[in-house]
């Protein structure tokens, strides 16, 4: 992807350099996963930040891209209807584990058997045509749920159909920057946050103690930057928009975020979710289940968790904030505006 075309969707404000002795920092961008990591990192100079990072992110694309022919996501979907059992590596397990958890809070409305929708509809490629209705119909049959097998015990998984598969697309970015964070902390790094795509996670506040300062990015207009500011000293933010991978056709917005039930990107939806929580795996799956549910059903999935908040951002401008981010989000740019009254 060249770098150009793409939208960093949070940025960080206001970065101290303020730090204690031995302690450096360690700042770089690189693209991974189809998108920008961005990251700064206090640690222990003769530490290789660096090579930390770069292995935790780029090590879990290699595992879980459904392009890469080398990837154990690629060969479970091309095993797909032969009967074959395909074993996993001790990552994949756990990110298919963590997926079939939010496959089954969200009602399904998150789904890592969304491969085939993905698949036909090929949002990325300006030449791919609509799909037809029968092609729809037919990859929302595969896209169901039952197709995959996955035996804990054994540690494999079989796809039933041949043309059915797993992405991984909505949670994958997550759990990368998850695996980088604590292999930091394993190694006594106690600041710093990665950021990739529309994610970031940040631990330990700055080293000066200060929390990080995040821009939360204008999904309308995403060309203007942040549309508010959010602090944070550990935690993860993850956004799911209309905004991020897209093309328009008859006036019409095609974008990457598809509901499994109607085989369609999310049509009249949000124009973005952003979700708060601990870790960055679970914000990125609860982001896009949520953007799939929408604001009524979404807003009342998230209500019934713990730890987990919610900034639904609507085309009209406006924004509404779960209890938990009252006061916390600040909204710097004067087009919109908060509407309490949804
Ligand atoms: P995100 O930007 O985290 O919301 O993830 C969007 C990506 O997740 C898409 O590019 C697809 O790879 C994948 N995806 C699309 N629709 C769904 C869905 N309903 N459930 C799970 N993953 C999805
Ligand atoms: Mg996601």
């Amino acid at each position: 992807m060249k770098k150009n075309t793409i939208i960093v969707l949070i940025t960080v404000l206001l970065i101290s350099t303020a730090c204690q002795q031995n302690v450096v920092l360690h700042n770089k961008d690189f693209l991974a996963m189809s998108t920008v990591v961005t990251y700064q990192v206090y640690s222990d100079e003769n530490l290789d930040v660096d090579t930390i990072i770069e292995e935790s992110i780029i090590g879990t694309e290699k595992l879980m891209s459904r392009t890469d022919q080398s990837s154990e996501i690629y060969n479970i979907n091309k095993l797909a209807g032969t009967g074959e059992k395909v074993y996993i590596s001790d990552d994949v397990k756990k990110i298919i584990e963590v997926s079939l958890y939010h496959q089954k809070i969200s009602g399904n409305a998150f789904r890592i058997t969304i491969y085939p929708l993905v698949i036909l509809w090929d949002i990325m490629n300006p030449d791919a045509p609509i799909p037809t209705q029968s092609k729809i119909e037919e990859a929302i049959t595969l896209s169901r749920v039952s197709n995959l097998e996955y035996n804990e015990n054994e540690g494999y998984v079989k796809m039933q159909d041949k043309g059915s598969g797993i992405d991984l697309g909505g949670i994958a970015k997550g759990y990368a920057v998850d695996k980088a964070v604590e292999k930091l902390k394993e190694n006594d790094v106690k600041h710093g946050f990665i950021s990739i795509g529309g994610g970031i996670q940040t631990f330990g506040g700055k080293p000066d103690g200060a929390p990080w300062v995040l821009g939360l990015q204008n999904p309308t207009t995403p060309q203007r930057g942040h549309f508010a500011t959010y602090k944070l000293m550990e935690g993860a933010v993850v956004t799911s928009g209309d905004y991020q991978r897209r093309k328009i056709e008859g006036g019409v917005v095609y974008h990457h975020i598809i509901d499994p039930l109607s085989g369609y990107p999310v049509q009249e939806g949000l124009a973005s979710v952003t979700i708060f929580a601990d870790h960055s795996t679970d914000a990125d799956a609860y982001s896009t289940a949520v953007y799939v549910m929408g604001f009524e059903k979404g807003l009342e999935f998230i209500n019934e968790k713990t730890d987990v908040e919610a900034m639904f951002v609507f085309h009209d401008k406006s924004v509404y904030l779960t209890a938990g981010l009252k006061d916390k989000v600040e909204i710097v740019d004067t087009e919109f505006y908060l509407n309490e009254n949804r």
